[in-house]
């Protein structure tokens, strides 16, 4: 059974962001059972709640045989490897990985919460969201993220 989930893919400034992004959308492409059926344009924005360089974002669509917590791991390994490339201790992230949505699964478990819990309220992950999956408008709760300051950087090419 394939199950359509939404990754959200974030990197920061400081690095090669949109090459971090591309080799993310591999790393994603590579795990087992798991195929890169859709991809959002870049977007890039300022940090919230933190100073610093803006971030790059973008939001993957895939169909996995992966059980949640299987891909959980996987999207961790791929963090693993940009963790290592950190240029200095307690550098910023260069990559993040969030599993936004798993189908229609609901769950609140220690390691895994899912739809992920600032799903809806953040502009980074909604505008590339609903770029490739606008029936999902119904996760944008609120309007704070509709006044956050967003550009769109062009397609993500891997
Ligand atoms: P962060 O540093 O904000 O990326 O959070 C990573 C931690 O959040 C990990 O320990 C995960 O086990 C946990 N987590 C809970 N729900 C999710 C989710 N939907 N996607 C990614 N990580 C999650």
């Amino acid at each position: 059974m394939r199950t359509r989930a939404y990754v959200g893919l974030g990197a920061n400034l400081g690095a090669d962001p949109a090459a971090t992004l591309a080799e993310a959308v591999r790393g994603l492409a590579a795990l087992g059972a798991t195929e890169v059926v859709a991809l959002s344009s870049i977007w890039r924005s300022a940090p919230v709640k933190a100073v610093g360089p803006d971030f790059l974002n973008a939001v993957a669509a895939l169909d996995t045989g992966l059980a949640p917590l299987e891909l959980l791991d996987g999207l961790q390994a791929i963090e693993q490897v940009h963790g290592r490339e950190r240029p200095y201790r307690n550098a910023p992230r260069t990559l993040d990985l969030d599993l936004l949505m798993f189908g229609d699964l609901v769950l609140r478990t220690p390691r895994l919460t899912l739809p992920h819990p600032r799903l809806g309220e953040r502009a980074f992950v909604l505008r590339p969201l609903l770029e490739i999956a606008p029936e999902l408008a119904h996760a944008a709760v609120g309007e704070a993220w509709q006044s956050q300051r967003i550009e769109c950087q062009g397609p993500l090419r891997f």
